[in-house]
């Protein structure tokens, strides 16, 4: 994560970017984790995402040459907010282009452009297609209320689709009126690889994200390649819980008062989360991804 800080403030952002959020990376603690990530040797490739990666333009360009000196897969993460016209948009793209970047991914989707048949997502993507970059979509619906196909639930009862994660900011907005199920059903983690972690994303802090705002330490505390290798998720006291038997047993282990029903299991488990932030403040991190306002 380059940077907090984005153009956008997004309803569902689940690190709470915006204008005003702080935090970004300098080149020199971009060269010290790609370094370290080359110690680690099961790193394949490294994303730039943010916040918006394109508002630090010229760190992110060169951190992305380092990452590809390194011998990294690269991969960039954009709102295209820069998408005004064609031959603007390859001015931006081209020097990404000439690093051998492997993927570019747009977020377009009703949270980041209102226009569907032009907007600058749309732009991004046809310029980077013609000058022959891998370039793919990103697009998370509006949570809408579909009646449900899993068959452990009871027939016709509602679910809510689109694929928005109700973490962070959405907690906070798109709550109000979608369906609720019993606390009870929540006892896995359905999103992330909690034990034998496949990613996890960097924030300008040193926080190491399984989930954002689940940490599995500071790297500027220890080193990127100390922690990946000492990691046991059984021994990581949010992270134990939660691989063993999802938010309501995290709930349960630290007697924390809560709801009966969630919209899904990040409902339940960010909040959760979020009344313990202040028994495990290095582990869950930073606090401005749970809405607190941040000071540095
Ligand atoms: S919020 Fe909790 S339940 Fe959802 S993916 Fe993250 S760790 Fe898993």
């Amino acid at each position: 994560m380059l940077t907090y800080m984005c153009n956008s403030e997004c309803d569902h952002c689940f690190v709470y970017s915006g204008p005003n959020a702080k935090g970004t990376f300098t080149i020199k603690q971009i060269n010290q984790i790609l370094e370290e990530s080359l110690k680690i040797k099961t790193i394949k490739s490294v994303y730039f995402e943010g916040g918006e990666p394109f508002l630090f333009y010229p760190i992110m360009l060169e951190g992305i040459k380092i990452a590809r000196s390194m011998g990294f897969k690269v991969g960039v993460v954009t709102n295209s907010y820069f998408g005004t016209s064609e031959e603007d948009i390859v001015l931006w793209l081209r020097p990404l282009h000439r690093l051998g970047i492997a993927d570019l991914s747009v977020s377009d989707d009703p949270y980041h452009h209102e226009e569907e048949k032009d907007n600058p997502a749309k732009r991004v993507f046809a310029a980077a297609k013609k000058l022959g970059m891998a370039v793919s979509s990103i697009s998370i619906e509006k949570p809408s209320i579909a009646p449900s196909i899993d068959e452990d639930q009871k027939k016709g009862e509602p679910i809510v689709g689109g694929g928005t994660m109700f973490r962070g900011r959405a907690v906070e907005k798109l709550i109000k009126g979608l369906p609720q199920r019993l606390c009870e059903e929540f006892t896995e983690c359905p999103h992330e690889e909690l034990r034998v972690p496949k990613r996890v994303h960097l924030d300008p802090y040193g926080h190491v994200h399984l989930c954002q705002g689940l940490s599995m330490g500071n790297v500027w505390d220890t080193p990127f390649s100390v922690l990946v290798k000492e990691y046991n998720a059984e021994s990581h006291p949010i992270c134990g819980p939660l691989a063993e038997g999802g938010p309501l047993l995290l709930a349960q282990k630290y007697d924390v008062a809560h709801d009966r029903t969630y919209v899904d299991a990040c409902h339940f488990c960010y909040l959760v989360r979020k009344a313990l932030i202040d028994i495990f403040p290095q582990f869950l991190a930073p606090r401005q991804v749970y809405g607190f306002l941040s000071t540095t």
